[in-house]
């Protein structure tokens, strides 16, 4: 999976549009317009009174936001995708093995999911955050992708490294370099910050007989712990600051690789968050 780069949100969108919600596109209002262009890839150009260098650069953020391809639309296909794995799934049964909330309201069944202490609702339509801020297709395809795998063996608490999964060969530098190398990297020269935002992100700080100088274990996913360990820099000796993730063994009967390796960059994204 290639970085990810920061993707257009709504808000950006809406900036760009004339906010007079004349309903010419077909939809009630900007607000919606905005959305189904960021989330179901309506064309921008539906809005006839789009500046044209508007939508070029809408358009363009469009195209860079594809990551591994050229355009959003293998973004929202590879979504429906994921989404038509779950369109027969019984929430009832798997919501537990997950460690998913399982709500059946007048608008249910669906999940409540918790992704790095932000609570997702997840349904056969749609994924969205409780608290109605914006969120992305990356977040819809690893969090359906989580529900679709629904769990397997118990947690072990055996640690393993990236490097010893099955098929993590080629995964392993993209989660070095997108999760653990931004991680030292934020709070290189901060490890008592650190603390203080694995705190937020509800971690334990067991006594794992390592060296590192942070050692804590953390839920990303209800059912994915991660083991982070952080050295920080050795100006003296020329050392950089370090993390090192480990897994539960377990860790791929949750997710597969190329999620679990978005999972680390959005963990990280998350502790940049908390570090500014
Ligand atoms: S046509 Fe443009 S201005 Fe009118 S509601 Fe749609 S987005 Fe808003």
């Amino acid at each position: 999976m290639a970085e990810k780069k920061r993707l257009l949100q709504i808000l950006d969108l809406i900036k760009m549009l004339p906010r007079t919600n004349c309903k010419e596109c077909g939809y009630p209002t900007c607000m919606a317009f905005a959305t189904h262009v960021l989330r179901e890839g309506v064309i921008p150009g539906k809005c006839p009174y789009s500046e044209s260098e508007d939508l070029a650069f809408i358009e363009q953020s469009l195209v860079d936001q594809g990551a591994d391809s050229a355009y959003p639309e293998h973004l929202f296909s590879a979504r429906k995708f994921v989404q038509g794995k779950i369109k027969d799934y019984d929430f009832s049964l798997d919501a537990d093995k997950i460690g998913a909330r399982l709500v059946d309201d007048k608008d249910g069944p669906y999940l409540i999911v918790n992704l790095c202490e932000r609570l997702y609702r997840v349904d056969k339509e749609q994924v969205a955050p409780l608290d109605g801020g914006e969120h992305d297709l990356w977040e819809h395809i690893l969090l359906y992708n989580y529900v679709a795998e629904a769990g397997g063996r118990a947690l072990t608490g055996n640690w393993v490294p990236m490097e010893s999964l099955p098929g993590s060969l080629a995964k392993r530098k993209v989660f070095v370099s997108g999760c653990e190398e931004k991680i030292a990297t934020a709070y290189s020269g901060h490890p008592e910050l650190l603390r203080k935002a694995l705190k937020e992100l509800k971690a334990d700080f067991p006594d794992l007989e390592s060296n590192a100088e942070v050692a804590a274990v953390f839920y990303p996913l209800p059912k994915i712990p991660f083991q982070l360990l952080f050295w920080d820099a050795d100006l003296e000796d020329g050392f950089s600051a370090q993390v090192k993730i480990l897994f539960d063994e377990t860790v791929l009967d949750y997710l597969d690789i190329e999620s679990l390796v978005f999972l680390g960059e959005n963990c990280a994204q998350r502790f940049e968050g908390l570090r500014s």
